[in-house]
C-alpha cells in the first residue's frame, strides 16, 4: 500500500513513521510513504499557498493550484483514492478503512490548514471528504495519520496475528470486552475469576456479555445502528433525492465555469 500525504507540515510525520508497527512494516516494504511539502508548490517568490477567502470571514484559505499541482504529482496508481481531511466530511469508520484496504493500491491525503482548502480541489480533485469525528483540529495531519494507522493495520502482513484483528472494536458490531493481564491482584483489584478458570466457555460467554455491556453504556448508537441501519434501497432513493435537490439548486444558482470563471471580476481586496 502506498499513502501520500499532501501538508505543509512534513516535519510532522518524520518519527512517526519510524516507530512501531508502522516502522516495520515501511522496512519490510508492505507500506510506502511519501509526504509531499505543499510549500513547494507553493506560487512565486514567496511560494504563496494560502489567500483570503472570497465573500470575506476571518482567516485564510488554501489555494487550488498548489494543492492540484502536489495531488497531480502524488497521483500514480490507477487503484488510488485522493481523500481531503475535513470536519465537513463523512465520518471515518472501521467499516470504510476496510474498504480503503480492500479497494486502494495508493492513498493521497490532502491536510487542510487555516480556514480550510478552497471547495474546487474536493469538487473536482477528490474522491472523498473524511472526518474523524464532531471536532476541529488545528490541520488534517492528525486526521491523515487516524487513516493512515487504521488502513494500514489492516493490510496483510502488517500486524503478525490476523486473527486478533477480526474480534476487535467495530469488528463485530460492538465495542472489544475488557482485557486484564498480571498481575492477577493489583493494590487490591483482582481480575476478574471467571478469566483465571480456565474455562474456556464460560470466558467466552462471559467476554460476549462484558462487551455488550459496554457497548450498552458507552456507545448505544453501535447496538442501535445495527438494528435500525435503513437497507441499501433506501439509500440509494436518498442518493438519487439529493442528487434531484443538488441538479434543482445548480439550475437556480449555476457555478461560474471556464471562461465565465476567468472573465468574472475579482472582488478580493488586495
Ligand atoms: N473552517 C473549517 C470548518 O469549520 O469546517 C475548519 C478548518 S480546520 C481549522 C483546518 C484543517 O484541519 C481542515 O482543513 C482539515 O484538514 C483539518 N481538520 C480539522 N478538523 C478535522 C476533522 N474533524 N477531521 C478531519 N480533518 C480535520
Amino acid at each position: 500500500m502506498q499513502f501520500d500525504v499532501i501538508t505543509l507540515f512534513p516535519a510532522f510525520f518524520e518519527t512517526a513513521l519510524q516507530v512501531g508497527l508502522i516502522g516495520k512494516a515501511v522496512e519490510a516494504g508492505l507500506l510506502r510513504f511519501r509526504v509531499h511539502d505543499l510549500r513547494q508548490f507553493g506560487i512565486g517568490p514567496h511560494r504563496q499557498v494560502d489567500d483570503v477567502a472570497y465573500g470575506g470571514g476571518a482567516g485564510m484559505v488554501l489555494r487550488p493550484e498548489p494543492l492540484v499541482a502536489a495531488i497531480e504529482q502524488a497521483r500514480t496508481e490507477a487503484r488510488s483514492r485522493v481523500v481531503v481531511l475535513s470536519p465537513q466530511g463523512r465520518l471515518w469508520t472501521q467499516a470504510l478503512a476496510r474498504q480503503y484496504a480492500r479497494e486502494c493500491d495508493q492513498i493521497v491525503l490532502v491536510c487542510g490548514r487555516y480556514e480550510g482548502i478552497d471547495e474546487r480541489v474536493t469538487t473536482y480533485w477528490a474522491d472523498d471528504e473524511v472526518s474523524i469525528g464532531d471536532y476541529v483540529l488545528m490541520g488534517g495531519e492528525v486526521a491523515a495519520w487516524v487513516v493512515i494507522e487504521s488502513v494500514a493495520r489492516l493490510v496483510p502482513g502488517v500486524v503478525g496475528n490476523p486473527e486478533s484483528l477480526a474480534l476487535e472494536s467495530f469488528e463485530t458490531g460492538l465495542l472489544d470486552y475488557p482485557q486484564y493481564t498480571r498481575p492477577a491482584v493489583f493494590r487490591g483489584y483482582a481480575v476478574p475469576a471467571v478469566l483465571r478458570s480456565g474455562h474456556h466457555e464460560s470466558i467466552e460467554r462471559w467476554r460476549r456479555l462484558q462487551a455488550l455491556r459496554k457497548t450498552l453504556r458507552n456507545r448505544p448508537d453501535l447496538i442501535l445502528a445495527a438494528r435500525w441501519a435503513p437497507p441499501p434501497v433506501w439509500w440509494a432513493w436518498m442518493a438519487e433525492w439529493v442528487g434531484w435537490v443538488e441538479r434543482a439548486l445548480e439550475k437556480m444558482y449555476p457555478s461560474p465555469r471556464s471562461q465565465e470563471a476567468e472573465d468574472a471580476p475579482d472582488h478580493r481586496p488586495d
